[in-house]
Order: structure tokens, then C-alpha cells, then sequence
């Protein structure tokens, strides 16, 4: 994430978008994926073989020897700084990371599946099959065929938050990523057992600050509620994008994800000595 060059905050910045990754992988037959389909949308949730499948139709391949390797892509301190100034609307550098730094994100995906491929090795990642689409789940709303942050989940990689977002060893102001390769990895070993497990609130009851955060009252101790959420980002935020800092809308707002004890780091790691 050194190479300025592929790692800009925006086009010909000096900045980067992101700093070192952390990357974990899974085994595709862990259960939790099968749990994972089930759990949230069992007609249309990607098991990493269906994903890769989808792309290699003709590989044959089985779950036991494919990989799903996560990657976390954190944002920097200068961008976690001037989004902490903000309260109501995004930062620009909030913004600029949300697009320009997704696409980083998107060349990551695609420059990791190339090569994979140029060593003989099928890979694909499932964000960017034209197959992947949003969905509804009955259980939990909006939804898509494959979650990178469920992924990274599985991988290893952190637990999810009061507002859903993916707390990670570097927090959860971060982006995420994920591929399957067909090969066998050694699975990055799982640091918990419970999907909420690093969130300060559901360990130690306390904290709620991205509660207070939110200025679209979309998190409680129920937990996200996407709707206001999306309301929130698409009406306000969004247009607020457009019409003072890029140019074209752009769906940023992630004020939850800084200025709070997991802003950038794992906050219950002290809690366990
Ligand atoms: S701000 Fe506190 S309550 Fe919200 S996700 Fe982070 S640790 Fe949990
Ligand atoms: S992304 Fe924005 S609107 Fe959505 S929960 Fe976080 S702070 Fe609230």
C-alpha cells in the first residue's frame, strides 16, 4: 500500500488512501459460511464454492480446498483527523477515501485474482462478479450475495459493531476486501466466538458513542437500523458530496467510524489484560 501510485486518496494525490493491510483467510468449508447463507438469506447468500462456481464454472471445484483470504485496508490518521472534526456531513477526506479509495479496493481485488491466475491458481472475487447484487434479507433488510465484511469475519479479521460496521485489530474505519482462490491455505485462527465480541457495548454493556455520533439517529442499542441510515446518506449526504466536494455523488458518510473507542483499534483487547 506503499505505491503511491496505487494507493492515492484521490487522483494525483501525494496522500495514500489506506495504510498497510491485515489479511486473513479461511478454509471454503468452514461451517460459518454455510451458517452465514442460512443466517442471512438462504436463497440468495454466496457459500464461497457458489461464488466460485459462478466464475469457474468448469473447474469442479469443492469447498475443502478453496480459500477465502480478507483483507482490512485501514484509513489513514489524516483522514480518521478530519473526519473526527466532522459531525453532521462527511469530511472530504472521508469522501475521496469512499471512491477513490474503493477503487484501490476494486484494483486490489482485481490485481490479487490476476495473480493468482498467472501461477495457475483459479481465483475470483466475488464483489466484482457481474452475478453480485444487493438484496433484502428477511432477517436483516438490505443485503447483498456476498458480504466482504462477513468474509473478513470469517477470516479472522474482527467482530461486528453497534452499527454494524467490521471492528478490526486496526478499528473500523477501515475498508474491506476478500477473494477465493482454489488452493489450500493454513485458515488464520478466529481470537473469538461470539460475532459481537469486540464491540464495547456488547462486552462490557457501556460505550454506545456511535450512537451519539450518528446524526441520522440510525444506531441504538438494537443495533443499525439500515433504512435511516441509507434515508441519511442518499438525501443528505450524498448530495452534500456532489454539490461542495466532488462533483458527483458519492455514498459517504461513516461519522460511526471515528471519534469512538474502536475508531482504531480492537477497544476490548485491554479489557482482556
Ligand atoms: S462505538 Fe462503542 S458501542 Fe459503538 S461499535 Fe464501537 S465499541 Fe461498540
Ligand atoms: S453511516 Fe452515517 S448515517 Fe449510517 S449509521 Fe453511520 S453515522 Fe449513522
Amino acid at each position: 500500500m506503499g505505491d503511491r501510485v496505487n494507493n492515492a486518496i484521490s487522483p494525483d494525490s501525494d496522500f495514500p488512501a489506506f495504510d498497510m493491510p491485515l489479511v486473513g483467510c479461511a478454509c471454503g468449508a468452514d461451517p460459518l459460511f454455510r451458517f452465514l447463507k442460512d443466517d442471512i438469506g438462504p436463497d440468495f447468500y454466496w457459500t464461497p464454492e457458489e461464488a466460485f462456481t459462478l466464475a469457474h464454472p468448469d473447474v469442479g471445484a469443492c469447498a475443502d480446498t478453496l480459500s477465502v483470504v480478507a483483507w482490512i485496508l485501514p484509513q489513514t490518521e489524516r483522514t480518521r483527523k478530519a473526519h473526527r472534526l466532522s459531525s453532521q456531513l462527511p469530511s472530504r477526506e472521508w469522501s475521496c477515501g469512499r471512491h477513490y479509495g474503493e477503487m484501490v479496493n476494486e484494483r486490489l481485488r482485481q490485481a490479487v485474482v490476476g495473480w493468482c491466475e498467472a501461477r495457475g491458481v483459479q481465483a475470483c472475487a466475488p464483489a466484482l462478479l457481474p452475478q453480485w447484487a444487493r438484496e433484502l434479507s428477511d432477517k436483516y433488510g438490505f443485503a447483498s450475495r456476498w458480504s466482504e465484511r462477513h468474509a473478513a469475519h470469517a477470516c479472522g479479521l474482527g467482530t461486528f459493531g453497534l452499527s454494524d460496521g467490521l471492528i478490526t485489530p486496526a478499528g473500523k474505519a477501515v475498508r474491506v476486501g476478500s477473494v477465493i482462490i482454489n488452493r489450500e491455505l493454513t485458515p488464520t485462527p478466529r481470537s473469538y466466538t461470539h460475532q459481537n465480541e469486540w464491540c464495547l457495548f456488547h462486552a462490557t454493556g457501556k460505550c454506545r458513542a456511535c450512537i451519539k455520533r450518528c446524526p441520522a439517529d440510525a444506531i441504538s442499542e438494537m443495533g443499525h437500523d439500515k433504512i435511516k441510515c441509507k434515508d441519511y446518506i442518499r438525501n443528505v449526504t450524498a448530495l452534500h458530496v456532489e454539490s461542495e466536494q466532488l462533483g458527483f455523488r458519492v455514498n459517504s458518510c461513516g461519522l460511526c467510524q471515528t471519534k469512538v473507542p474502536c475508531e482504531s483499534r480492537n477497544p476490548t483487547a485491554k479489557l482482556k489484560g
